[in-house]
């Protein structure tokens, strides 16, 4: 490094599996810091091995006590410290944000060496649209928790991008069938490593591939936009409020048809009831 780093908070985005996705900046910062704070000393342990680099390492998140947290910014205020989490960027369904607004609002230098992020990798490789994204982190693990996420999130006009975990994947495909009928879904898994994938389709096709082959390692879940299409007649809603009444109550069922369709919320669940 020809000058020597100034003090602030350098935030460091790290491979997400594929060492080789470690950019010259990240690394040059990484050499040039005093201090790494991290999410756990022995994941940024051996990377900086991997590299050839000496840090000296802090474990730190959003959760630490307010001493903590005050010696640290601190430590910012008089020397280059590094933020990295165990993978991909810091921030993003990672620790940091408690961090990095106060650092800011104190007015220390803030800087960010961005690099991989399992996010945008997904999102590359998914053949969704990608011109609006929203990334919505995990999704609830309870089911009636992620079924009001799902229903709050139906309506938005871009592609939505979750984090998963394998064991739950099935669940998850199962909840987006049942939220947001007709959707394509794409799961992008172990990205940059050996055994990367992506399938997409839809999710109970998704579900059913991955009940046959159960999936490990880690998952992107995408699932496409709304298909715009014209008003639905009432044909095509019954047929749906069909598929949706064995499953949920009519004014469930109704309320789902009624998003997916644009017909009469009230109409649907009068019909739903003649159905049931
Ligand atoms: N900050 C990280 C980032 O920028 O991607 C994400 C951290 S979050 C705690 C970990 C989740 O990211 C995993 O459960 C998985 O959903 C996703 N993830 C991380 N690495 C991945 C990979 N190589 N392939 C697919 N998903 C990955």
């Amino acid at each position: 490094m020809d000058k020597p780093l100034g003090p602030g908070l350098y935030i460091v985005a790290t491979p997400i599996g594929n060492l080789g996705d470690i950019t010259l900046r990240a690394i040059e910062t990484l050499r040039g810091v005093a201090l790494v704070a991290c999410e756990d000393t022995r994941v940024t342990g051996r990377l900086l091995s991997h590299l050839g680099i000496k840090a000296r390492l802090l474990r730190h998140d959003d959760h630490a006590d307010a001493r903590a947290h005050e010696a640290l910014l601190e430590r910012i205020a008089a020397e280059p410290v590094a933020l990295v989490s165990d993978a991909g960027t810091p921030l993003i369904s990672d620790p940091g944000y408690r961090l990095v607004r106060e650092a800011r609002a104190r007015g220390l230098n803030v800087t960010t060496i961005p690099g991989p992020s399992a996010m945008v990798a997904a999102i590359t490789l998914a053949g969704l649209p990608s011109d609006r994204f929203l990334f919505a982190g995990f999704l609830p693990a309870k089911a009636k928790a992620r079924a009001e996420v799902l229903a709050e999130l139906a309506g938005v006009p871009a592609t939505l991008v979750f984090y998963e975990t394998s064991p739950r994947l099935i669940e998850a495909l199962e909840a987006i069938g049942q939220a947001l009928p007709g959707r394509e879904v794409a799961v992008a898994r172990e990205l940059t490593k050996l055994f990367e994938e992506c399938h997409s389709g839809p999710p109970a096709e998704l579900a059913a591939h991955y009940t046959a082959h159960p999936p490990r390692g880690e998952i992107v879940l995408l699932v496409g936009p709304p298909v715009p299409k014209g008003p639905a007649t009432m044909a095509e809603a019954e047929a749906m409020l069909r598929a949706e009444l064995s499953h949920a109550k009519p004014s469930q069922a109704a309320a789902t048809v009624a998003r997916t369709t644009g017909l009469d919320r009230k109409a649907l669940y009068a019909r739903a009831m003649e159905l049931k």
